[in-house]
Formats: C-alpha cells, sequence, structure tokens
C-alpha cells in the first residue's frame, strides 16, 4: 500500500475542529446543569485517513467510532490506540460478527435477539463478556436500523438472559429535523426510556449509556441527558464516500 500523505491543513482543521467541539461539549454540558465529566466526545472515523484519526487522539481523544467492521480492522494498525476506547456504531450484520467480537470494547449498534444471539455465542466461545448498547429506531424510520421504541423492553429482557453479552445502555439516531425543538423530542423520548429500564434494575442490564447526538444536535441530546455524543464531521470535514 502507498503510503497516505496527510493534507496539511487539514490536520490544522482537524485540531481547531476537535477543540472547538471539545470546547461547546462541555459548555452543552455546564448549561444543562451538569457535569461536563459526564458527557464524553466520541470521534467518528468512518471514511477518515488515519493520519487525521492520530491528530484527534493526540490532542485526547479517547473514544472513537468506526462503522465498518472491514475498514476498522483495515485502519488499526495505523492508529495510536493505547488508551483509546473503540466501538462499533454501524449496523453489523450477523456474518460479520466473527471478526469484531474482542476486537472493540463495545457494540453500540445491537438491535434484534438474532444479533445479539450471534454476539454472545462467539463471546461465550472466547472466553468474555461482549458490551453492548440497544439501537433504538426512535423516528420509526424504514431506512434505519434499531428497534422500536414498543418492543425494546421486550428485547432488552431477552438479551439480559445472554451470559455473553452485557447491555450498558441504549443508542440512537434521530431523525433529520428542521429545529432543535423538533429534535429534542426524540431526546427526550429516548431519555425517558433510558430511565425506565433502569429503574427496572433488570438483572445482567447495566443503564450507564446513552449515545445520542451528531454534528448537527450534539449540544441538543447533551441537554437531553445524553452522555456520550458521536461526531464525525464536525471534527474531521465533510465525508467523501468511495
Ligand atoms: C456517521 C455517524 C455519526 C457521526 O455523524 P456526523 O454527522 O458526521 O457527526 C454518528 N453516529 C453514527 C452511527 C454514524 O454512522
Amino acid at each position: 500500500m502507498e503510503k497516505f500523505i496527510p493534507d496539511e491543513s487539514r490536520l490544522k482543521s482537524v485540531e481547531e475542529n476537535y477543540k472547538a467541539v471539545k470546547f461547546n461539549v462541555e459548555e452543552a454540558a455546564i448549561k444543562a446543569g451538569r457535569n461536563p465529566e459526564d458527557v464524553r466526545l466520541m470521534a467518528v472515523t468512518k471514511t477518515v485517513e488515519s493520519p487525521y484519526i492520530n491528530r484527534a487522539i493526540e490532542l485526547g481523544a479517547n473514544l472513537i467510532g468506526e462503522n465498518r467492521v472491514q475498514e476498522y480492522l483495515g485502519k488499526r494498525e495505523e492508529l495510536k490506540l493505547d488508551g483509546v476506547e473503540k466501538h462499533l456504531i454501524g449496523h453489523l450484520q450477523t456474518n460479520k460478527v466473527k471478526y469484531i467480537v474482542g476486537e472493540v470494547d463495545m457494540i453500540e449498534s445491537v438491535d434484534s435477539l438474532k444479533l445479539a444471539s450471534e454476539i454472545d455465542r462467539l463471546s461465550q466461545k472466547k472466553g468474555i463478556v461482549s458490551d453492548v448498547l440497544v439501537e433504538v429506531n426512535v423516528g420509526r424510520e424504514d431506512s434505519k436500523s434499531g428497534i422500536y421504541a414498543e418492543q425494546l423492553e421486550e428485547l432488552i429482557y431477552e438479551i439480559a438472559e445472554l451470559q455473553g453479552v452485557r447491555i450498558q445502555g441504549l443508542m440512537t439516531i434521530p431523525p433529520i429535523c428542521d429545529s432543535d425543538s423538533e429534535v429534542r423530542k426524540y431526546f427526550e423520548s429516548m431519555y425517558k426510556s433510558f430511565i425506565d429500564i433502569r429503574d427496572k434494575k433488570i438483572d445482567n442490564v447495566n443503564m450507564n449509556i446513552l449515545s445520542m447526538g451528531m454534528s448537527g444536535d450534539y449540544e441538543a441530546a447533551i441537554a437531553s441527558g445524553s452522555n456520550i455524543v458521536r461526531v464525525g464531521s464536525a471534527i474531521f470535514g465533510a465525508r467523501k464516500y468511495f
């Protein structure tokens, strides 16, 4: 493979962007009356070349999210991942589970018992417990993965039975909205589900993480109780798809 030469001006803008987003996340937490340390900033690295990701890591990014199994496995040798937590955030096909179990710290996109069972099977085979989030399709969009809110509780009880999987919380991608107040309704509804399930204290289920908010709406998500915001383009610039 030819060595990729990063663009200096893009490295510079990643640096500025990362600092600005980090600052905004802290400000949004403070404005919401929350402790800034309770909100983690995830750098979403899909389609981004390694030198730009490493620049964000140098600046303190300690949580990265990748969408595709293959892309992550192909890139990670070039990444400075010491002390960095890795989450898979993209839709995961059952036949790809074998490549990713044990390779990331969390799978945020679990939305069916079938997928959870395959993660369970392969985790038990490796002698590990895989941390997962359950992805909710809060806007009930055909184009999105995730379980509908009214089926969430049942799915969580089913997954709770699996000894190789541990639910740590919920993740969502809301519909594209025209205003903060519109997107806030989805975030508030997620927060309510999160609290409702947490209060049930289900065995083998932790409700610690509510992963929601992206480049366009992370401040609104923080106001609604998110504790992981997943930010890609606001840090790395617009994505080019190949
Ligand atoms: C791409 C992606 C993000 C980040 O999106 P941006 O709008 O670029 O911040 C967050 N979450 C998931 C699941 C994604 O696929």
